[in-house]
């Protein structure tokens, strides 16, 4: 058996976990954080495409189940750093209006809590933090900040820029996209063509493990114990949460403290809610709202490969650049959402999806492809949930929402992406297992009936429960989630009172 304790107890050491661990690591506070998973390895796979998406070497072979009882992958990784180990470090702030009420024709997009104004300083210590490249004055839809970006934007490619161009011809305003990679003078990034998807072997992505919980772990008020899952959590007669319960490396964990955190990213978070169910509480802890594991979001995102067969694309780096000009409005008075280009996918890497297209068929439309990433929002319903089964298996409920919308913004993507010359539109819309910006399953609100958490993520049942990760969205946005996941982080490291929670 394993026994520890510390002040602060963080569950999962993604962008949530980590960031926050960093934050407490500020103010000295003890704070042990308990990782289900182990230290990704620097080693010559983490750039081979066959190692990383068709042998699916950085996945955990947990399987979840749709609502159908079909098994499929989700979108996890379970390591030190959580999915920010492989994600494509696409850094963006959300917009004021994402925080506001925003009406659909078929949803409604809920207010958050907070307004953009209370998450702006953390949006400036975040982009510190992880060092984000960007630029001002290029994006119509860009919110206020109150400092620069620390780091000037990526420059474009040639091909890149050309394909601006072809966009602003046409009265758009092609903008820089926020990155999280260390181009810094001196900075370890050396521009490689497998960063959006892949962990980097150079340690240069600005992930959670690099930015943030080294960092704290070198202050020496912040531990880690790694290959530590947690099963569990356990009430004391006052209803406040005890102990942790779990395995660490195949032996019995228990885990006490003054406060909790739960940190494993929605799906995870909320079913460990489930699992830690009682008969006081046979929907499980935290959960007077009802809402634990509802109101799962995934974003509506289509993939789409666009081909200009007259140009050769010898891109190297290509996510630089995005169009935000409908993220505010299409024309119609609705919302439309975010262009962006993605990682330049090699043939191989096509393979995936395309099993029976011959591999010097898919090198050839590599060689002439750009491949961008459309993102609408999805808006929350309490049909779409995660809940676990008696032997502690997910399951996700899910039906697509909001989605008139996001077939509207893709038909005007593709007219816009003729017009510049792409002839051929290949697409592939996200399906169940494609859940990487999953969020919304322990929604912070201000009324304890309708969500789970307080505004700075504190549970409205339980005083010494906190869920800091992509749960306590309210609404999904139509931008990357990371950036606000850490800002959320820091804002509720420096403005909740430690010793209040733990008393
Ligand atoms: C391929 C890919 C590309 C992406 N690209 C971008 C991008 O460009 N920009 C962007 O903003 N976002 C991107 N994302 C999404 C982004 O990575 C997530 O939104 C973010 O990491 C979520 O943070 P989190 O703290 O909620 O969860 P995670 O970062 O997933 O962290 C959860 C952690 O909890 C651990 N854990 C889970 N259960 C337990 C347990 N029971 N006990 C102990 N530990 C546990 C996990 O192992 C993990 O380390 C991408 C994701 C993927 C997969
Ligand atoms: S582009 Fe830079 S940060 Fe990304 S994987 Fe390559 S070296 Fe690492």
């Amino acid at each position: 058996m394993i026994r520890e304790s510390a002040r602060v107890v963080i569950v999962g050491s993604g962008m949530g976990g980590g960031t926050l661990a960093w934050g407490l690591a500020q103010r000295g506070i003890d704070t042990l954080v308990l990782e289900r998973g182990s230290v990704l390895p620097r080693e010559a796979e983490n750039w081979s495409p066959e190692a990383v998406f068709t042998d699916r070497r950085y996945k955990p072979a947990e399987t979840w189940l749709d609502d159908d009882g079909e098994e499929f992958h989700p979108g996890v990784h379970y390591v030190v750093g959580g999915n920010t180990k492989v994600y494509g470090a696409s850094l963006p702030r959300f917009r004021e209006r994402d925080f506001a009420r925003t009406e659909y024709p078929s949803g409604v997009s809920p207010a958050w809590p907070f307004a953009y104004a209370d998450l702006e300083p953390y949006y400036v210590q975040a982009e510190s933090l992880y060092r984000v490249h960007g630029s001002t004055g290029e994006d119509p839809t860009e919110p206020w900040r109150s400092r620069p970006f620390p780091f000037p934007a990526l420059p474009h490619e040639p091909y890149v820029e050309e394909t601006m161009a072809r966009l602003s011809a046409q009265g758009l305003h092609p903008s820089s996209t926020a990155m999280g990679i260390d181009l810094r003078p001196g900075g370890g990034c050396v521009r490689c063509q497998t960063c959006d998807g892949f962990p980097c072997r150079l340690g240069a992505k600005s992930d959670s493990e690099t930015c943030a919980l080294g960092p704290a772990l070198a202050g020496g008020s912040v531990r880690l114990l790694t290959d530590a899952r947690v099963t569990r959590l356990e009430l004391g007669p006052d209803g406040r949460i005890a102990r942790l319960i779990g395995e660490c490396s195949g032996e019995p964990l228990v885990v006490e403290g003054s406060t909790f955190v739960l940190s494993a990213g929605a799906a995870n978070s909320a079913a460990l809610l489930m699992a830690s169910r009682t008969s006081d509480h046979p929907t499980g802890l935290a959960n007077s709202s009802g809402l634990v594991g509802r109101n799962y979001m995934v974003h509506n995102n289509t993939h789409i490969a666009t081909i200009d067969p007259r140009r050769v694309n010898d891109v190297v780096f290509q996510k630089t650049m995005c169009v935000n000009d409908f993220y505010n409005d299409l024309g119609d008075g609705y919302p439309g959402g975010a262009l962006q280009a993605i990682g330049k996918v090699q043939g191989s890497m096509m393979k995936t999806h395309a099993t029976r297209v011959p591999r010097k068929v898919l090198d050839r439309m590599a060689g002439r492809s750009m491949e961008w990433v459309v993102m609408t929002e999805d808006t929350p319903s309490v049909h779409n949930r995660v809940t676990v089964d008696q032997d502690g298996r997910i399951r996700v409920s899910w039906r697509r929402t909001n989605y008139d919308r996001h077939e509207v913004f893709l038909a005007k993507v593709r007219s816009l992406l003729r017009k510049a010359g792409y002839t051929a539109i290949f697409e592939q819309r996200f399906s169940i297992d494609m859940n990487s910006h999953m969020c919304g399953t322990a929604v912070a609100g201000t009324d304890p009936s309708a969500s789970v958490l307080d505004p700075w993520c504190r549970s409205h049942d339980i005083a010494n429960l906190l869920v800091v990760d992509s749960a306590f969205f309210p609404s999904s946005a139509a931008q990357n989630p990371a950036l606000t996941i850490a800002a959320q982080a820091l804002r509720v490291a420096a403005e909740t009172d430690w010793e209040k929670v733990a008393a």
